[in-house]
């Protein structure tokens, strides 16, 4: 019959072979027991610090979070969790990961775990797990999601709202007016004589006049305001907080400033126009759709009228003096 080796050899053995930190404390927060895994990442054998305060071994511990943690866990009788999303580390040991993480240190799952000797709790032990894989995959998803979402409401060429996104926008804008009875204005626009445009620079002219129209526009509007592109060669911008008047200025002001563009493509310069239609939110607007539809006609207008001018909706016409 052969000898079996000596318990605690043999959870030694155990833990040396774990790939999580297994840290034992006494209640007065000085080491006892570490396994191989924190030899190895915390570069220092067990004996180097057997017997230290944890505060002296790793001095970047946050201290009173730290004994309220154990003091909880003691008092409680129970285990309690601190996971990387709370905190990414608790102690500072390096990864040894190739791929950029954000931290130079492992991210952390940390569990205290409270040690009964003769039905009474005489030590703290914890388990400190390495989850920098799923911190590194959970950001970068997370990231994903956000370029993603963003990717949903913005459009491709112009990097303006699209209009899905636009439309959700003028949604609530609407909702939000009616009911606070706040002003609201919308100007839409449009091209002119784009598609003649395409066909003596070319659909890639066209684009450079798109993308270079809705930086002009950005440039030129307040933070509240909200632009999307609504169609092909048309866009649309809602005014929250704005009256026709002030709506109308701005119209004039972006016409003009259309007008003025010189848009460089391909050693020619472009030069473009725009037909602009303004309206105000009134009582007779129930749906969201009502103002979109008042705000083209006038958009219409403006293109009959002779392009390269705004019109006023109508029935919003008569509330101000232009
Ligand atoms: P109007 O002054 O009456 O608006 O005339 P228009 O030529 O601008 O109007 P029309 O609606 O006939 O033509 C719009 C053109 O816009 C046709 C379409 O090919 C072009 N277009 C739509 N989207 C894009 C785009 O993303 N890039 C380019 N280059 N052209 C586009
Ligand atoms: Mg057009
Ligand atoms: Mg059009």
């Amino acid at each position: 019959m052969h000898e079996l080796p000596k318990l605690d050899n043999l959870c030694a053995s155990i833990t040396d072979k774990l790939n999580s930190g297994v840290l034992l404390l006494d209640l007065d927060l000085k080491v006892v027991m570490w396994n191989q895994f924190l030899d190895v990442h915390a570069n220092r054998k067990l004996a180097q610090v057997s017997g230290e305060s944890i505060f002296t071994v790793f001095p970047e511990l946050p201290q009173r979070w730290f004994e309220r943690k154990v003091a909880g866990v003691v008092q409680l009788d129970t285990p309690s969790f601190c996971s990387w999303e709370q905190r990414h580390h608790l102690f500072k040991l390096p990864h040894t990961r190739p791929i950029t993480t954000g931290s130079e240190y492992m991210a952390q799952n940390c569990t205290f775990l409270p040690i009964k000797q003769n039905n009474e709790i005489r030590h703290i032990c914890i388990l400190i797990e390495d989850v920098t894989d799923v911190c590194y995959y959970q950001t970068m998803l997370k990231a994903t999601m956000e370029d993603l979402a963003l990717s949903n409401r913005i459009d491709g060429l112009t990097q303006i709202y699209n209009r899905k996104h636009w439309e959700e926008c003028l949604s609530q804008e609407f909702a939000r007016a009616r009911r606070y009875k706040h002003d609201l204005s919308l100007i839409m626009f449009d091209l002119d004589h784009f598609k003649s445009l395409n066909d003596t620079y070319g659909h890639q002219g066209g684009d450079q006049v798109l993308i270079e129209l809705a930086k002009n526009i950005t440039s030129l509007l307040r933070l509240g305001d909200i632009f999307g592109r609504y169609g092909g060669e048309e866009f649309a911008i809602i005014l929250p907080e704005t009256n026709l008047e002030g709506a109308a200025e701005l119209a004039e002001r972006l016409r003009t400033s259309i007008n003025n563009m010189n848009i460089e493509f391909q050693d020619k310069i472009i030069k473009t126009s725009v037909s602009i239609g303004v309206a105000q939110l009134t009582f007779d607007d129930k749906r969201y759709e009502d103002l979109i539809t008042t705000t083209d006609l006038a958009l219409y207008q403006a293109k009959t009228l002779g392009r390269n001018q705004f019109c006023i909706a109508e029935g919003n016409s008569t509330s101000i003096n232009l």
